[in-house]
């Protein structure tokens, strides 16, 4: 059994006043102590489910306890001991924070709790990720004021800072990297670059340090050693060893902790499941808009239902830092271009113009495990995702795999139609 969602409290409205010491101040005061004590208590839940599991090992611990722990910037940055900067997508290289010793902070909201202490007023079918980060806002008010990354993806990401300013102020200072949206186009290619570079500059000036291509050679070596660990554990999964809650919790924290120590914990998990039998249920893999912590919905359900999750292409999974970085020329530009190049080839996000490129890593997964179909996760309102699983639905049949598109949202309602459809499901794969 999972833990009980959160789905219930009532919206909660944000106050029109900064915080302060009149009346409207205790009143944003008294909201965000709410709105922080239902997401602490969300995620808890969660955490208790988790540690209960008879899977439970030693070596996850870790990964429990980091998302156990007071992730507020002030918390992250006292702990890690480096300035902290909001990011929102994976677009650009998280090597040029790492070279400045920055420590990017990816805001995807995955609360329900949140989601539903989000301001009111929001539009109704609004990304349930953004929706769950405004509420997180309210919890943790302090995320405004910090630097943020945003790479112009989605149109909801795109339009974030706008929305945002609605509710919580101007955010402090804000960074958007644009993106070219054809990569087939030859002019993409140098575009990205330069934006990619204008990055580099902007990041040295916040973090006021003067970096070059060492540093950007000693991240790259710092990701790729924490990219090969989670290739472990996506191999392992392959093998049907690593079940998909603890796969997606493992992910989920990479941004709770330096990158070596991350590597370090994720390999010692990989440890403890190489020795674990495979499962034996009916082997899927997982599409579609991002899972995100602690909303374990479908995760649960799969689990529940005796699948075995074999591989996922979500930004909050294998596709975290999946990207291998091919370094020719190791001057400071050469880096930087080979940086650019892997984030903007290498991505498999659907907002660009062509996409067909998505089923690539199906089908080699589909090549190297028993995976019998696809399980696509839509949230309602994430409108790439929508539009690239009707495609995507046709090139797999194409290719004799089944493919099995859930709409679902930041709702515990829709447990049983989920349920009822993945039970349907099982007999076709
Ligand atoms: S791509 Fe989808 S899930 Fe991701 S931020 Fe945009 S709307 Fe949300």
């Amino acid at each position: 059994m999972e833990p009980t969602p959160q789905t219930t409290e009532p919206r909660i409205a944000l106050p029109a006043a900064p915080p302060g010491d009149g009346p409207a101040g205790r009143r944003a005061g008294r909201l965000r102590d709410r709105a922080a004590g239902r997401i602490a208590a969300e995620a808890r839940a969660e955490l208790d489910w988790l540690s209960g599991r008879p899977d439970r090992d030693p070596s996850l611990d870790y990964f429990v306890e980091l998302m156990a722990r007071d992730s507020s910037p002030a918390a992250l940055s006292a702990r890690l001991g480096r300035k902290v900067v909001a990011l929102m997508c994976l677009q650009v290289p998280l090597e040029l924070f790492l070279a400045l010793d920055l420590h990017p902070l990816r805001l995807y909201g995955g609360s329900v709790a949140a989601a539903a202490s989000a301001p009111p007023g929001l539009p109704a079918l609004m990304c349930p990720l953004l929706r769950s980060l405004m509420g997180g806002m309210v919890g943790e008010p302090s995320l405004a004021g910090l630097d943020w990354v945003i790479p112009t993806t989605c149109d909801w990401i795109s339009g974030f800072e706008g929305l945002a300013s609605l509710y919580f102020g101007d955010l402090a200072r804000v960074r958007a990297v644009e993106l070219p949206r054809r990569k087939e186009n030859p002019q993409s290619a140098e575009r990205w670059l330069s934006e990619v570079a204008g990055l580099w500059g902007y990041l040295k000036r916040i973090s006021g340090r003067k970096a070059g291509r060492r540093d950007l050679a000693r991240a790259i070596g710092d990701l790729g050693r924490a990219r090969a660990a989670l290739g472990r554990l996506a191999r392992l999964r392959r093998e049907g060893r690593v079940p998909g809650v603890w796969f997606f919790l493992i992910t989920g924290s990479f941004f709770l902790d330096g990158v070596s120590a991350w590597g370090q914990a994720a390999s010692r998990a990989a440890d403890f499941f190489a020795g674990r039998p495979p499962q034996t249920g009916p082997g899927v893999f997982l599409s579609g808009s991002p899972i995100v912590f602690p909303n374990f919905k479908i995760l649960h359900l799969l689990d529940d239902l005796g699948y075995a999750v074999l591989g996922d292409d979500m930004c909050s999974g294998e596709r975290l830092i999946g990207r291998h970085v091919a370094l020719k020329d190791r001057s400071e530009e050469g880096l930087l271009a080979a940086l650019a190049e892997s984030g903007h080839e290498g991505c498999l996000c659907p907002v660009f113009v062509e996409n067909r490129r998505r089923l690539g890593p199906i089908l080699e997964a589909a090549s190297e495990a028993d995976v019998r179909g696809v399980v696509f996760h839509l949230l309602k309102g994430c409108h790439p995702y929508e539009m690239d699983s009707l495609a995507l639905e046709r090139d797999l049949a194409a290719n004799g795999l089944r493919f099995l598109r859930l709409e679902t949202d930041y709702t515990a309602e829709d447990r049983g139609s989920l349920s009822t459809r993945l039970e349907a499901f099982r007999p076709t794969l």
